[in-house]
């Protein structure tokens, strides 16, 4: 579809990264591999080389001793004090905050913002607005953050990171507690019972934890990197649209500008469209890894609709 009678699609073709921030989400997932990794490196160097549980001493212990009570309250102990250790990791590494703002991913959120709001200055320039506020301001998209519609818009984004990672950090502890606890109270008593090597079951521990942080932190911590990069990107755009709104004096209708390989449910919004700036807020990105935008639609020079 390239144009119809009343208004000219700019998106008869699709772009493979639309809003240009692919270089951004890259970075921002490389710094959640590299902070989970650590994470993953700190355990095993805890449960194998510093032997932590006591897997191998207790071994040893077990080979002298008959199980007593009061080694399942050590467990219990043991568990409750790495619990506490993980989550103070996860504070300093993953968490990280200093007066609700200064999280390290914050600066992937600004690097994305200001990519959408040079992006809609762009493609401002082609409708009635001719350009957005920004482009107004000497010292660019710096100064145009610090404007209240967009230093809002940006720090409720900072702090609903903040609350998804720490989402996914409990889900993650509430099953590596799950594993522990199964492990302490059985796991290496039935290991023992099988004349396993002390070593391989406290690298199967390990395993086990490894896969949780990698299929739930890590995966998810990934997922939310990528959509709220899309999320910062879109809300600049439509901040930038709803201030050239206020200039121009009318509403400015949006395509959708589709993504590489769009998804069907991408397809089909971009069909339904244009939409009313306004409806259309929260409906990009349209599921994780979306990478659709919102452009203007230009009027032709027979103008109205
Ligand atoms: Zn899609
Ligand atoms: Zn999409």
């Amino acid at each position: 579809m390239t144009t119809c009678c009343e208004h000219i699609h700019i998106n008869s073709v699709a772009h493979a990264d639309p809003s240009r921030t692919a270089g951004i989400r890259a970075r921002f997932i490389a710094d959640v591999n590299r902070r989970f990794q650590r994470l993953i490196n700190d355990i095993k160097e805890s449960i194998i080389d510093n032997d932590c549980f006591g897997i191998q001493v207790q071994f040893r212990a077990h080979a002298a001793l008959p199980h007593q009570a009061f080694v399942f309250e050590q467990d219990t102990q043991r568990l409750a004090l790495f619990m506490e250790w993980l989550q103070e990791q996860e504070s300093n590494g993953i968490l990280y905050l200093i007066s609700g703002k200064d999280s390290w991913a914050n600066m992937y959120i600004d690097s994305a913002y200001q990519r959408g709001l040079r992006n809609a200055d762009s493609w401002l320039k082609r409708t009635k607005a001719g350009g957005s506020v920004t482009a107004k301001f000497p010292s660019g998209v710096r100064q145009v953050v610090q404007m209240p519609i967009h230093a809002a818009r940006v720090s409720t984004i900072y702090s609903r990171i903040y609350d998804e990672l720490k989402t996914v950090t409990n889900v993650m502890n509430a099953e590596i507690r799950t594993k522990l606890a199964e492990a302490l109270r059985e796991g290496l008593a039935r290991g023992f019972a099988e004349g396993k090597n002390p070593l391989a079951i406290a690298r199967e521990l390990n395993a086990d934890i490894s896969d949780r942080i990698e299929k739930i932190g890590i995966a998810r911590a990934r997922t939310i990197a990528r959509t709220e990069v899309m999320n910062a990107h879109n809300t600049a755009v439509d901040g930038e649209y709803a201030i050239a709104e206020q200039i121009i004096g009318e509403p400015i209708m949006v395509d959708i500008l589709l993504g590489g390989n769009p998804c069907p449910i991408c397809i089909d919004l971009e069909a339904g469209g244009p939409y009313d700036r306004a409806a259309a807020i929260g409906q990009l990105p349209a599921h994780p890894n979306c990478v659709c935008v919102h452009i203007p639609v230009i009027e032709n020079s027979k103008g109205e609709k």
